[in-house]
């Protein structure tokens, strides 16, 4: 195998502290890869700037100007999210033609020295290499327990994705070429890169804290990532609500005989009203979060079938 040429790839919000001594670090860490021939040395780090409103995007020009471009950057017009931002930089780098790709935190949380270590897997034939949290102690309680769980459901949803997957990956160019073909808008990266297929390998990595900043997701965001994980992935849920009417339905036939063969009978009829009250609260509550699932859905084909530009770029530098 030729000496790989790699790109680096880092999604960035916001991240105007961050920029220094995340491209001084990253820089040195090609450096070394590339003095040991273990990545070809027009290898490149392209930013990926997700609308930021601070001055991140003019740390970016100025680290363009003094690399002579081994900095690259692209800009959207506004904030996509962190997966298009993703997806931009990986579509924009191809353009440049390296072999592989690996897309990194622009916080440095995730363990630079590593990058070696995807680079040998890379070579030992994987297509994909996924970064794996060791933990997360780094996270608060809420982030780290509804974190968990959404790997649980996503397994249990037939999903089978790796607990503590992170965007901290390795891919090779021939996946970049099948992402292309990939037209969704709501996009989960962790789901489809993990649905391609290909030989996968791993490299498990340390979090650190953030090395500067404070995180760019709010609980609505992680939510709506974690939705459309589910969403787009997996249609278990809405199996779910037909099943749960038919339960329901069969129960309440089985109850209404009850009562016709009781009141045949002539037996004493308690007005119980607060039982009543109870069984239609709880269907009416069952009826209205499957109506949300089903929305959900219909939400997603909304937003497919619509088929707008994933992300507008306003600027690049080369
Ligand atoms: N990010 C982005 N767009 C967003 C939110 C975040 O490009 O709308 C970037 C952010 O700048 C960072 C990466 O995504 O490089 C991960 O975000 P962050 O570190 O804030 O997430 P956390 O580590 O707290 O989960
Ligand atoms: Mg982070």
């Amino acid at each position: 195998m030729n000496i790989p040429c790699l790109a680096v790839i880092i999604p960035c919000y916001n991240e105007e502290d961050c920029i220094n001594k995340t491209s001084d670090r990253l820089l040195e860490v090609l450096a070394e890869l590339e003095k040991n021939s273990i990545i070809s040395n027009n290898s490149f780090i392209l930013y990926s700037n997700d609308g930021s409103c601070d001055n991140t995007w003019g740390k970016i020009q100025d680290y363009n100007k003094k690399t002579s471009g081994k900095i690259k950057g692209i800009k959207f017009s506004r904030n996509f999210g962190n997966q298009k931002a993703i997806l931009a930089g990986l579509f924009e780098a191809s353009k440049y033609n390296p072999d592989c790709y690996i897309t990194i935190d622009a916080d440095l949380q995730q363990d630079e020295t590593k990058i070696g270590e995807f680079i040998e897997k890379y070579k030992q034939g994987a297509k994909i290499v996924c970064g794996i949290r060791n933990d997360r102690h780094t996270d608060k309680f809420l982030k780290k327990s509804t974190a968990l769980a959404f790997y649980k459901l996503m397994n249990i949803l037939g999903v089978n994705i790796k607990v503590n997957h992170s965007d901290y990956r390795l891919v090779s160019k021939e996946i970049i070429d099948i992402l292309k073909t990939f037209p969704e808008t709501n996009l989960f990266l962790r789901g489809i890169f993990n649905d391609l297929g290909f030989k996968k390998d791993y490299v498990y990595f340390d979090v650190k804290d953030r090395s500067c900043g404070v995180t760019k997701f709010t609980p609505l965001s992680l939510f709506s990532l974690a939705l459309n994980g589910i969403t787009s992935f997996s249609i278990v849920p809405l199996r779910f609500v037909t099943i749960l009417g038919f339960v329901m339905s069969l129960l309440s036939i089985i109850l209404g005989i009850e009562t016709i063969i009781a009141k045949y009978f002539g037996e004493f009829m308690v007005p119980g009203w607060a039982s009543i009250i109870v069984i239609t609260g709880f269907i009416g509550g069952i009826q209205i979060f499957c109506l949300g699932i089903i929305g959900e859905y219909i939400g997603q084909l909304f937003q497919e079938v619509k088929a707008r530009p994933r992300y507008i770029i306003e600027e690049w530098l080369d």
